[in-house]
């Protein structure tokens, strides 16, 4: 066993949730096969999407959830393994998907920090996280981003229609209801539309939601390597002038890799044999985890920092990519999508709880407050960890290896940090604590 487990909580799935008009309503229609009216339609049944669409089921009995997406419902090829922090592990916990999925999490018991020049072949660590978040609960665990997709997919149940591969081709609101019309024909009635379509999000097109966008010119090359050292949970950042090279812990002498670096450069490396991309990937990160070679092949990811001018209009809300997008650096794109879920389950469940529907104005709105200050700080913080860090001015490095080295002697900043990092501290959504809604 890998992760943690389960505390053995006895769960309060599906309480006090009435039935509500639609789902009465969408068993009228369902001899209609042309029409479905159902509480929540989400759109995108990626982690984020298929989260949600477990939050809203699995609390609220009796919620009709349709989940639509336009590749069939399957987890789609994916090298990467994602670290999920130690709050958002709580909401895959209380989904009762920790579970299926502990077996191949590695926890992350260490994180270091390099900052090098272009020459440099030894590379002292400036920075040095270690430790629990509390006794027995690491701060972040790396789990393959295939093993979270099937794992969520496989714990989807009856209260969820899906409807794929299929796309949606019109979306139209007013104050009463929502309604998506999809390429067969088939007209989806909502009392709320959800946008989890990732960072391109069609939806969010039609809702007429803009985004403010900068491209980082760089590229996330992404591989899982072996290697002759152990890395005994040890995550390691190397800040390389090009942008930061991490390497993620995995279970056995494997880690994850997501190499920042400029798009051109990514695209070259990725033209290379196994072997000799094998050697530039050890080279790059200082041998400090002795001889590499590939596991697999390396794809490389455009990376963009994006934020939706709106995550709430009425009836419609955006969650996951559909509403931010942040630099892979701090590994939290997938955290910041899975604590929308955990907002936005319980302000809709509130909302239905009380009689009223799933696209209740009020419950959008908390829901809009909640996240709002959350994502943009992250936004600003990985924005800024990038432009600090992904250059080789000789002052700058000086400065910067000054600050990571007066934080690393300063014990409360370190805790603040990685208490931030991995999500657990303020008052937040019942999930991020592990508590049912
Ligand atoms: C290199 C790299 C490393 C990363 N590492 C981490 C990490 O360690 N930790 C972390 O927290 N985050 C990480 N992230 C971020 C994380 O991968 C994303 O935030 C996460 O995948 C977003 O999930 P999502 O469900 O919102 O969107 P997606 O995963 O993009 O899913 C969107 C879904 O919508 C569907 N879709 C798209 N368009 C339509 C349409 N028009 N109609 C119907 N369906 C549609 C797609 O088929 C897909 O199923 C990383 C990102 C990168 C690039």
């Amino acid at each position: 066993m890998r992760g943690i487990r389960t505390t053995g909580q006895p769960r309060a799935d599906g309480r006090n949730c009435p039935p509500t008009l639609r789902s009465l309503a969408s068993i009228v229609t369902a001899a209609d096969n042309k029409t479905l009216a159902v509480d929540v339609a989400i759109v995108g049944a990626g982690p984020v999407g298929t989260s949600l669409a477990l939050a809203l089921t699995r609390f609220c009995a009796g919620m009709r959830v349709a989940l639509i997406d336009r590749r069939p419902l399957a987890p789609p090829p994916d090298l990467r393994a994602s670290a999920i922090a130690a709050g958002p592990r709580r909401i895959l916990d209380a989904l009762g998907v920790w579970d299926q999925v502990a077996d191949d999490a590695e926890p992350v018991l260490a994180l270091r920090l390099t900052d090098s020049g272009k020459e440099d072949i030894f590379r002292p660590a400036f920075l040095d996280f270690s430790g629990e978040l509390a006794p027995g609960e690491p701060f972040a665990h790396l789990v393959p981003n295939s093993r979270l997709a099937e794992a969520l997919i496989g714990a989807l149940g009856d209260g969820v229609e899906i409807l794929a591969p299929t796309t949606v081709t019109g979306m139209a609101r007013d104050a009463g209801s929502a309604k998506l019309t999809l390429a067969d024909g088939t007209l989806v009635r909502a009392d709320l539309i959800v946008a989890a379509d990732g960072a391109q999000s069609a939806l969010r097109g039609m809702a007429g939601i803009g985004v403010k966008a900068h491209d980082y010119r760089q590229s996330g090359l992404v591989a899982t390597i072996a290697h002759s050292l152990p890395h005994h949970g040890v995550a390691w950042q190397h800040f390389r002038p090009a942008g930061p090279m991490a390497s993620l812990p995995l279970p056995g002498n494997r880690s994850s890799l997501v190499w920042t670096e400029a798009a051109s450069r990514a695209a070259e490396l990725l033209t290379l044999p196994p072997a000799e991309l094998a050697a530039e990937i050890e080279a790059a990160m200082g041998s400090v985890l002795g001889a590499v070679t590939l596991e697999g092949g390396a794809a490389a990811h455009p990376l963009r920092l994006q934020l939706a001018d709106a995550i709430t209009a009425q009836r419609f809300a955006l969650v996951g990519d559909a509403a931010h997008v942040i630099h892979p650096i701090a590994g939290q794109g997938l955290n910041l999508g899975l604590k929308d879920v955990a907002a936005l389950a319980e302000t809709v469940i509130e909302a239905v709880r009380l009689g009223l529907d799933a696209g209740d104005p009020g419950a959008l709105a908390r829901y809009q407050s909640w996240r709002r200050v959350d994502v943009a700080a992250m936004a600003a913080v990985t924005d800024g960890l990038n432009r600090l860090f992904s250059n080789d001015i000789a002052p700058l490095r000086a400065m910067r290896d000054l600050g990571l080295s007066l934080v690393d002697r300063a014990g409360p900043i370190k805790d603040a940090l990685i208490r931030s990092a991995a999500a657990s501290s303020g008052s937040g959504p019942r999930l991020l604590l592990g508590q049912p809604i």
